[in-house]
């Protein structure tokens, strides 16, 4: 599996397996555990996700060394300040049955940012998170916040598939150092993109399936890529990225999808209250 090092000198798979919306009712259970078979050693869940009990389950239950994973998850708005952050991780790791965390994340710009971030500097300096980083930070929403933390960032978490390649973010982020990991690499499996007639073409020359194409492109652009699927055909499929290679013209090519229009806008008015509402962690 293909690794990134991070700013901070830790290194991260760079194909992970995601569990957004995936039920707690075995089925995020299920899931981990396929992936965990077929050859995943990187999960990404969060607090919000309301699954990390069954994602800590699967782990152990896969009999894999913790050493040998990579675990990520990310704190939930509800619990941001310092104080409440400081709860929040310490909620996540036991919900996981884990000691530490590979990587936590603020999982969206809004509220009190910086109280949080102090928390996971500190859960960080204990030995309770490998890595710390940001999800959803738009160059501007970095600005507001980022200079005012006392460590960088090593990830930004964010929305990146073949009709949204966030050219301004991934030129800022490689200017700072920072590592660029692509959440709904599949654009939420929408049949537009899965089905796009450019996909396709390339997916039958390379005699591989469409979603192997764009996680392909996704990993050659340099992204840490979260993928996520329960059906196990595909994540098998969505592993073997690893023994072909898109040429130089088939990127150029894929590069020319781009909309610069993403399903969701964090700078979006309300867009902080609309999740504070939806997604609730106790
Ligand atoms: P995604 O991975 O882009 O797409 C998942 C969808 O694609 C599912 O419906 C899946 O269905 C389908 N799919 C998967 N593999 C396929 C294949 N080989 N061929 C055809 N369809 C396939 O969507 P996502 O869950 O939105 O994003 C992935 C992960 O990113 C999440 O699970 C989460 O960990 C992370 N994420 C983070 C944030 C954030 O705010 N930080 C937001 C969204 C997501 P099947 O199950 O049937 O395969």
């Amino acid at each position: 599996m293909k690794t990134y090092i991070l700013n901070d000198g830790n290194s991260i798979p760079a194909l992970g397996c995601g569990v957004f919306e995936v039920p707690a009712d075995g089925t995020t259970y299920r899931a981990v555990r396929m992936a965990l078979d077929a050859g995943y050693r990187h999960i990404d869940t969060a607090a919000a996700y309301n699954n990390e009990a069954e994602v800590g389950r699967a782990i152990k239950d896969s009999g894999i060394p913790r050493e040998d994973l990579f675990v990520t998850s990310k704190l939930w708005i509800q619990d941001y300040g310092y104080e409440k952050a400081c709860l929040g991780i310490r909620a996540s790791l036991a919900k996981l049955g884990l000691d530490y965390l590979d990587l936590y994340l603020l999982h969206q710009p809004y509220y009190d940012v910086q109280g949080a971030w102090r928390a996971l500097e500190k859960a960080r300096d204990e030995g309770l998170v490998r890595s710390i980083g940001v999800s959803n930070f738009t160059p501007r929403l970095w600005q507001e916040h980022i200079p005012y933390f006392a460590t960088k960032p090593c990830v930004n978490q964010v929305e990146f598939h073949p009709f949204f390649q966030q050219r301004e973010l991934r030129a800022f982020l490689e200017r700072e150092g920072v590592l660029l990991a692509a959440w709904s690499p599949l654009g939420h499996g929408m049949k537009e993109l899965l089905t796009h007639p450019l996909i396709r073409e390339i997916a039958t020359r390379y005699q591989r399936e469409p979603a192997q194409i764009i996680l392909r492109f996704e990993l050659q652009e340099g992204c840490a890529v979260l993928v996520k699927s329960t059906n196990p055909a595909h994540i098998a499929s969505n592993l073997a990225l690893f023994d072909f290679e898109l040429s130089d013209e088939d990127m150029k090519a894929l590069r020319g999808l781009d909309t610069n229009r993403g399903m969701r806008d964090p700078e979006e008015p309300g867009r902080a209250e609309y999740l504070l509402a939806k997604y609730r962690v106790h």
